[in-house]
């Protein structure tokens, strides 16, 4: 397909091609701001990048979710947004990377992806990630896996105007097959969890149109720095319980629930690592029930939309179901385990009662854990 693609565009083959996975955080919200842990897991779903080095400094892409339209700029140009959204995301990684000292060279480039846009499954990630891969492979620059992740990050955070932190890219560059990632959001060491070989991950997406996020999430962070500012350390990473408890005449009550919800949820992030790795899913399920209530009453950012996909999926599956919300709230989706027998029970009790309860209508993916950057070069 990709081949295709590229020759149908440039007449002539490509000379590598890479691809990188979206993903979904199945624990650790609201973690990765406040240094903290997070445990999410690649997904099949991929962005690939097919490429072919130029002679001039031109850099050319297609791509196959946009047909019909081409980008094109020079390797040396500053970053000058493209009247196409989708353009921004390659010329924001040339230029992170020009920031960093690596400057490209003229590049054909076609890419193609089956990560759903816009759903939280990050499709931005995936795209970076891919062809950062690409890029590193065509002009050898040997960077690692880490610094392609940052890459990533800072070209979304330098040029597309969106303040992710790094487990998007981290996820999407060093996801092992079957298995999450323990990644420690502060120093970076990721550890590999392997999820078990029957049980499947399902993406519920609530489609619940979604309004105020940015203030809200902006508002959440800045609870939380000032929680943090209240006790004197410089993230929650530093804090315990007791500290909290101690410092709870100097918060609010609201700052106070929102630290209260980090360092729990950095608990169970490891708490279900460790129950991934026993195969528990009772304790899983477990795990995740405790972080939707805390999302729900001490951070405060579900809707009866996402409550109600997790309370059918329990109500349908008792403790054969790990389910919560996922992403950013205020909407979005909710993420589940469960052992894949038991997925049609699922979709079909989410197709029985969520519309009947609010009207909306879910979009389901059924996953498994995928693997991470991936580069093949011909030449
Ligand atoms: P998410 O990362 O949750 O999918 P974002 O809004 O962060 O949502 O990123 C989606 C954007 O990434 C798309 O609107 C598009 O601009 C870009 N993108 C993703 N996949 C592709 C693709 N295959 N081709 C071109 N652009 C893409
Ligand atoms: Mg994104």
């Amino acid at each position: 397909m990709s081949v295709n693609l590229f020759e149908q565009h440039f007449d002539v083959s490509p000379e590598g091609t890479a691809s990188a996975p979206g993903r979904v955080n199945l624990i650790g919200e609201f973690t990765d701001y406040n240094d903290g842990w997070v445990l999410p897991c690649a997904l099949q779903f991929r962005c690939h990048v097919a490429w072919r080095r130029r002679e001039d400094n031109t850099i050319t892409a297609v791509s196959r979710e946009y047909p019909d339209e081409i980008d094109s700029f020079q390797a040396c140009d500053e970053y000058k947004p493209s009247t196409r959204p989708w353009a921004n995301y390659i010329r924001a990684i040339v230029a992170a990377l020009r920031s960093e000292g690596y400057v490209t060279q003229g590049i054909d480039l076609a890419l193609w992806s089956d990560v759903p846009q816009g759903r939280g499954l990050s499709s931005s990630a995936a795209l970076e990630v891919a062809l950062l891969g690409a890029l590193n492979s065509a002009f050898n620059w040997n960077i690692d896996g880490a610094e392609i992740a940052k890459l990533g990050q800072l070209s979304e955070n330098a040029f597309i105007g969106c303040q992710c932190g790094i487990m998007d890219q981290l996820i999407s560059t060093k996801a092992q097959p079957g298995a999450a990632l323990l990644l420690d959001c502060q120093s970076l060491e990721a550890i590999s969890v392997t999820i078990p070989k029957q049980w499947s991950i399902v993406i519920l997406d609530s489609n619940y149109p979604r309004k105020l996020v940015d203030s809200e999430y902006n508002a959440r962070r800045a609870d939380c720095e000032a929680a943090c500012a209240a006790m004197t350390i410089p993230s929650l990473r530093a804090a315990d319980t007791q500290r909290l408890a101690a410092c709870r005449d100097t918060l609010t009550a609201t700052q106070y629930r929102r630290a209260a919800h980090v360092l729990e949820e950095n608990k169970r992030v490891k708490a279900t690592a460790a129950a991934l790795q026993q195969a528990d899913l009772a304790a899983v399920a477990e795990q995740l029930a405790n972080g939707h209530h805390s999302l729900a009453n001490h951070y405060e950012v579900t809707v009866p939309a996402t409550d109600a996909l997790v309370a059918i999926a329990k109500a349908e599956l008792g403790n054969r179901v790990a389910a919560r919300q996922t992403g950013g709230g205020f909407g979005g989706a909710v993420v589940c385990l469960c052992h894949r027998d038991d997925v049609p029970q699922l979709l079909n009790a989410v197709e029985r009662d969520y519309t009947q309860r609010t009207g909306l209508k879910a979009t389901t993916f059924v996953c498994e854990a995928g693997t991470g950057l991936e580069v093949n070069n011909n030449g």
